[in-house]
């Protein structure tokens, strides 16, 4: 079913406006059938803080990007395909109100609305658009899902062996269980291909419960004359900074 919005001009210049604002590293979004539902500024836990990001929530995708300059330019444009997400209520926490949490196979994160009300449209608008697509797309809903990383404050110590962060020993996240660990616990990279094509920084323990996993299938195909593949690198530095504003209320679009 194509939402009556699609066919609407408002709907096309609004979606143009997103494209406009993303310009010029943005990706085109203008696409038959879909529609944008609704956007809005949300906190997103980042690596070393909560910042603020715009959220466009599409029948079939939600894009999302870092403020430049509110409703003039935004950069750091990241699309997820709804039929790839699912989110989670969750209550408040000390440090976050109104949280909730996106989970995709590449990257899941922590999120705060401006009020329970807000974050409780979001989740339900963020539902239904997924369940529409799921609909029509025929396709089977994604069921793994990357763990979200626990921010640098969360930790003092390495949450694999204990040792205390410092200058010297920085903090590194395990891909694969999200867990804040030193260097030594994470010397290991290994291809995790929801995530990326090339090796990325896991945790010792994760590293040898995926390599005897990758081991478990490769023996499986071996039959069928497939190679073993496993590999391991030394890997330089992270990276996810970003940088933001306060919030606003969330504009829904009026069918
Ligand atoms: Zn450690
Ligand atoms: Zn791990």
């Amino acid at each position: 079913m194509t939402p009556r919005l699609a066919f609407t001009e408002d709907n096309a210049m609004r979606i143009a406006a997103v494209e406009r604002a993303f310009a010029p590293s943005g990706k085109s979004l203008a696409k038959p059938g879909r529609v944008l539902v609704g956007e809005g500024r949300l906190l997103k836990l980042c690596r070393h803080s909560l910042q603020p990001k715009m959220f466009f929530l599409f029948n079939d995708i939600i894009v999302y990007g870092s403020i430049v300059v509110h409703r003039f330019w935004y950069k750091n444009q990241h699309i997820i395909p709804l039929e790839d997400t699912i989110v989670e209520d969750l209550a408040d926490s000390l440090e976050m109100k109104n949280q909730w949490l996106i989970r995709t196979p590449k990257k899941s994160f922590y999120m705060s609305a401006a009020s329970e009300k807000e974050k409780q449209a979001w989740i339900s608008h963020i539902l239904e658009c997924r369940e529409q697509q799921l609909i029509s797309s025929r396709k089977e809903p994604t069921t793994s899902f990357a763990a979200a990383w626990i921010p640098d404050r969360a930790s003092d110590i390495c949450m694999r062996c204990a040792d205390k962060f410092t200058v010297a020993q920085r903090r590194h996240h395990c891909r694969q269980c999200g867990f804040v660990v030193c260097n030594s616990c994470s010397k290991c990279r290994i291809v995790i291909p929801a995530i990326s094509a090339k090796p990325v920084r896991v945790c010792t323990l994760c590293f040898n419960t995926l390599l005897r996993e990758k081991a478990e299938q490769a023996g499986k195909r071996s039959s069928d004359g497939f190679d073993l593949e496993m590999p391991m690198y030394e890997a330089s530095s992270d990276e996810d900074s970003e940088e933001g504003y306060d919030m606003m209320p969330i504009q829904w679009v009026k069918p």
